[in-house]
């Protein structure tokens, strides 16, 4: 017998009235088909508190919401607490009181043994970059994924895949002294999003590069950014930071003074 045309999608919901949801025989089609989760905000703090055991209080009552997708400049004079909330995201130190959540992990209630899966689900980029010397940029990015167990035969097209969206395919064989800055940051970059991260972390990444490399730079965050990784930067440049009118999360003394689109500085 010839199989039966398939089913329409939609066809359940005819012949009742417009609106209702429920299905024939009682069912509630909105429960039997749950709506996929929407993604946890990549980063929640809630009145979060980070008093360092010298007694100098980093933090001081911040609470900062970023939604998966978002790109975010993190800025602020020196010793605001931007490096304090980048070490309390990747739990290099735990929060002194209130709630630390990244990617839908509570890093409060985050067992040790769970911490390397949180850094996978996070790409850092730093301002000195943090190559090893004696690797090349392949064996660079590779690492990232070795160090965590991957099977080897998934090692090669995921640094494959990192280094063409960073434009570095053609460099792939040299070691960090045979590049230039901005090829050192690419290559970071690469590294940190190997394992497909949910957030990027970029604490200073133009720090050290001239202008025109920064913008560059600025440019694959932004590309990065548009293909679905949140982003947030911390950063000084107020160049870049003034001229791409995005969320500016600003600190002065540990606390978030201003949180808007906008300038580096205040405007108004
Ligand atoms: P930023 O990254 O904005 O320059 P930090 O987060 O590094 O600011 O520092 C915030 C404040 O906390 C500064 O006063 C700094 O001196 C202090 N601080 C940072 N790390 C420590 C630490 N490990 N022990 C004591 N104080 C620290």
């Amino acid at each position: 017998m010839a199989p039966g045309p398939p089913p329409r999608p939609g066809l359940p919901l005819e012949g009742r009235p417009a609106g209702s949801l429920a299905a024939p025989g009682g069912q509630d089609l909105a429960r039997a088909v749950p709506a996929p989760l929407p993604p946890p905000d990549s980063v929640r703090l809630t009145d979060v508190t980070k008093t360092y055991p010298n007694g100098k209080a980093a933090l001081l009552d911040v609470d900062l919401v970023i939604p998966s997708g978002d790109f975010v400049f993190l800025v602020g004079p020196s010793g605001a607490g931007k490096s304090t909330i980048i070490k309390l995201l990747v739990r290099d130190e735990r929060a002194s009181s209130g709630r630390v959540e990244v990617v839908g992990h509570d890093l409060g209630r985050m067992r040790r043994k769970d911490v390397p899966l949180l850094r996978r689900k996070i790409g850092i980029v730093f301002q000195d970059f943090r190559l090893l010397p004696r690797k090349t940029v392949y064996e660079n990015v590779a690492f990232a994924l070795e160090v965590t167990g991957t099977p080897r035969r998934l090692v090669e097209p995921a640094v494959e895949r990192a280094l063409a969206l960073v434009g570095l395919t053609e460099q792939a064989r040299q070691r960090p002294d045979q590049l230039s800055g901005g090829e050192m940051q690419r290559t970071a970059i690469a590294r940190a999003m190997v394992h497909d991260p949910r957030l990027i972390i970029a604490d200073e990444p133009t720090g050290n590069l001239d202008p025109l490399i920064s913008w560059e730079i600025i440019q694959l965050l932004l590309r990065i950014n548009e293909m679905g990784t949140t982003v947030m930067m911390a950063t000084h440049d107020a160049e870049v930071v003034t001229a791409l009118r995005r969320r500016v999360v600003a600190l002065e003394d540990g606390r978030v003074v201003r949180d808007e689109v906008g300038g580096y500085h205040r405007e108004y």
